[in-house]
């Protein structure tokens, strides 16, 4: 999971003055030598932890006094704040041209995840913001990036730009912006060369294609799991290139966060996107101060609504409310509730997004076991529609039946009965509270 490193140490650290009512100088010096080490930790910056740790030493010394929060919550406030700041405060929003189209420069060092977040931002743009994207491949050096982005257009059934390796790539470039003119496409994504290291040639290039084509935004591609080597790529890319943002790829993996917490310092340019996995629909906005949360372990409910909101269908999501209320819940609503909360993503990463999950010793160990959704799916699908509407139909033998066409054994057919008998107890006495009660103890 992304910053699981750093989130356990700061949240220890977290915790221990939480309770505090009163809280000394001794303590925040204390706190403060343990977020040190916490983001040296996790390779962030030597000079960007120096003043970070000197500016929340500054605030919560000097505390202003917020009637709402015990001394404690207020010094996590401004650990909070502080962590949002660096990461670079609000979230940036993506340029769009007066007149369309408007020109997006992907640049990067090879490997880093460039074509590939090209056309999950271009699948983004389609999905969120209702644009129409062409692609373009200007990396006349490797046939294979022309084809992968081919590949991805044809998956994502998006015009993808291309001359081949014969051409010049701000030829490519003009002719693309051109073309998407004609054509009413109103992002231009253009996915150039890459190298294996920051070279002379790669930034004549690219400097080039920037002169003549004017791009609205610049985004370099860096990858997150190299820590403070993305950082020095990116102080060299914005040193000859001015980007005007990062999109940082594969946060999923990296359990440190250096690169995420120290690009904004250094650099001064914003991360726009993160990279959090490999398929297509794997790129979210950044949001400082939910991810700063995160790191905190106050959760981030907000990016998990949103994702609900994507996948989940709203009139289905209604019914299935309306079901629970009457306890008519159905071993067939449950499978579809399955698919959804699938189609999410990863459990392990939902769960993530939750208040003091990562506290939750016991949660920390369970693995979520994608076999065992399938296995209850099986057991489900191996039942009669009659039975799944009413399980109690269902006999001693009819339960051999249904654990040998599933694959598992009896006693796994009956824990899932009796688990599901007891959801629908609860859903009923849930139904029966009086309003403004339901939602206790469930609040996020
Ligand atoms: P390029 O050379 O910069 O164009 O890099 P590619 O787009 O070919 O990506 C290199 C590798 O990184 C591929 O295997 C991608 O699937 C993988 N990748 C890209 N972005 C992410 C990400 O956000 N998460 C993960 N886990 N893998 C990624």
């Amino acid at each position: 999971m992304a910053f699981e490193g750093l989130a356990d140490r700061l949240q220890g650290t977290i915790q221990r003055i939480k309770g505090k009512g009163k809280v000394t100088e001794q303590d925040v010096k204390e706190m403060t030598r343990e977020v040190r080490l916490a983001l040296l930790e996790a390779d962030v910056n030597f000079k960007v932890v120096k003043d970070f740790v000197k500016r929340i030493r500054e605030r919560a010394i000097g505390q202003e006094v917020m009637e709402s929060l015990t001394p404690g919550q207020q010094v996590i406030k401004v650990v909070r704040d502080e962590l949002t700041e660096l990461m670079g405060g609000e979230q940036s929003k993506i340029a769009v041209a007066d007149r369309p189209p408007t020109v997006i420069m992907m640049v990067g060092l090879q490997g880093a995840g460039k074509t590939t977040t090209t056309g999950k931002l271009a699948n983004l743009l389609r999905k969120k913001y209702n644009r129409n994207p062409m692609l373009v491949a200007a990396d006349v050096y490797r046939p294979a990036a022309i084809n992968q982005l081919e590949t991805l257009g044809k998956q994502l059934n998006m015009p993808v730009f291309s001359l081949g390796t014969e051409a010049n790539p701000v030829d490519i470039a003009n002719q693309a912006i051109e073309k998407a003119k004609e054509d009413h496409q109103d992002y231009v994504i253009i996915d150039t060369a890459g190298r294996l290291h920051v070279d002379n040639d790669l930034m004549d290039e690219l400097q080039q294609i920037k002169a003549n084509v004017q791009p609205d935004e610049i985004f370099l591609v860096v990858d997150a799991m190299t820590g403070q080597d993305a950082v020095n790529v990116a102080e060299s890319f914005n040193e000859q290139l001015e980007v005007s943002g990062v999109v940082l790829t594969k946060l999923d993996g990296d359990t440190r966060g250096g690169a995420a917490l120290s690009i904004k310092a250094v650099t001064d340019k914003p991360i726009k996107f993160a990279g959090m996995g490999e398929k297509l629909d794997e790129l979210e906005a950044f949001h400082p101060e939910r991810m700063a949360s995160r790191i905190l372990g106050m959760g981030d409910v907000l990016s998990l609504i949103e994702k609900a909101q994507d996948t989940v269908d709203e009139n289905k999501a209604k019914e299935l409310e309306e079901k629970m209320r009457s306890a008519t819940f159905t071993f067939d609503d449950f499978l579809e509730q399955m698919g959804q909360v699938r189609n999410m993503g990863p459990l392990e990463d939902i769960i993530g997004m939750l208040p003091g999950a990562n506290k939750m010793k016991g949660l920390k160990n369970v693995q979520f076991d994608e076999k065992q959704l399938s296995h209850v799916e099986a057991i489900i699908q191996s039942m009669t529609k009659q039975e799944r509407q009413d399980p109690s139909i269902m006999n001693a033998s009819r339960k051999k039946r249904i654990a040998k066409g599933s694959g598992r054994n009896v006693s796994e057919v009956n824990r899932l009965l009796k688990q599901f008998e007891e959801m629908k107890k609860m859903m009923k006495q849930m139904s029966n509270m009086p309003k403004g009660k339901k939602g206790k103890g469930m609040k996020f």
